[in-house]
């Protein structure tokens, strides 16, 4: 079978082996595979600790080909799923240390991470798959990583009693992230505080249901005149982005952090004067648990949120998906297209 791979700062397409499933793992054949920003920082080496090459891929659907022992108790052969969970954690979690069992199977010391889905078939752990209704659309494979982070940072706005009518800033608002959260911020009766740069990408983020959308250096003064933000969800990867979306927030305000700059951009500072006069809570949120993913196709199946796919495109087109993507080419998600 074919796959994409990272190779040398650019994708390359290889002839490999598909892995024999283990136990309760299954063979998918891959209808379609997201273009995720991760991937690129991969490609790129952004991160300090990216392999210089390397399978690429972690948020696709496709259907059940064949199943390794016992994972006919979560999915049938011909079963359409969704497979990803954001990479992390979507391979495997034990489900019983302290981190599973609390709820955040990433941080689980066995977990493994989903990589090498942009693949013609990808061999998977089934507990992490989600069975998709008809209603959800095969391109729809960026709800995996894309909409889950979006989606798990959204959550937290009610796990911080940030309730409905609140305003919410999403920074990097018409993103491959931030646009589902627009839209599920809004769906959840947010008023979004869009920001984003460039007239095209506020009107999108005002179409998505943003009350106000704004360039980076508008956003304080348009966050002031309405008494300052009750959450700032950053999406944007730049540490600029993180101290603006601190800079939005109102006294006793939730700072999210989602988006991941490059390394090379150092850290984000708070000073404590600053938390003494602001008394913030201060969070991180990545990818998300495979119940936010049910949920998360319920919402998509019912038309609450979905991908705006910006750009689709064949296994042998992915490296210049890639490039495109780094040049901010287009709006929302790409997808490898593999039917
Ligand atoms: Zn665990
Ligand atoms: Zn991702």
């Amino acid at each position: 079978m074919r796959a994409a791979r990272a190779e040398g700062g650019a994708v390359v397409v290889v002839e490999t082996d598909t892995t024999e499933p283990g136990r309760d793992e299954v063979v998918v054949r891959i209808h379609t595979c997201g273009v995720c920003h991760s991937d690129l920082h991969l490609v790129k080496q952004d991160w300090s600790f990216a392999p210089p090459s390397g399978p690429i891929g972690h948020e696709a659907i496709g259907v059940v080909e064949r199943l390794g022992p016992g994972a006919e108790r979560f999915v049938s052969v011909g079963d359409r799923v969704i497979l990803g969970l954001g990479g992390a954690g979507g391979g495997y979690w034990c489900g019983s240390c302290e981190f599973c069992v609390d709820g955040h199977p990433r941080l689980c010391s066995r977990a493994k991470q989903v990589l090498g889905a942009m693949a013609e078939t990808y061999t998977i752990w089934a507990p992490a798959l989600v069975v998709l209704p008809g209603a959800v659309d095969d391109l729809e494979a960026p709800l995996a990583c894309g909409g889950l982070t979006a989606y798990s940072a959204v959550r937290k706005l009610t796990t911080h009693d940030i309730g409905p009518g609140s305003v919410v800033a999403v920074l990097g608002a018409a993103g491959g992230l931030g646009h589902y959260a627009v839209q599920l911020a809004a769906a959840f009766g947010h008023r979004v505080l869009a920001v984003d740069v460039g007239a095209d990408r506020l009107a999108f983020a005002r179409d998505l249901g943003a009350e106000w959308a704004v360039e980076p250096g508008d956003a304080a003064a348009t966050a002031a005149a309405i008494g300052g933000a009750h959450a700032s969800l950053v999406f944007a990867a730049s540490i600029a982005g993180y101290r603006l979306g601190f800079e939005l927030l109102r006294k006793r305000g939730l700072f999210v952090g989602v988006g991941l700059p490059a390394t090379e951009q150092g850290a984000f500072s708070v000073g404590p004067f600053e938390m003494f006069s602001k008394d913030p809570t201060i969070v991180f949120s990545a990818v998300g648990t495979v119940q936010e993913m049910r949920e998360l196709v319920d919402l998509a199946a019912r038309g609450v949120v979905r991908s705006h796919i910006g750009r689709t495109g064949s296994l042998d087109e992915a490296g210049a998906v890639f490039e495109e993507l780094a040049a901010g080419a287009y709006l929302g998600r790409a997808v490898i297209d593999l039917r």
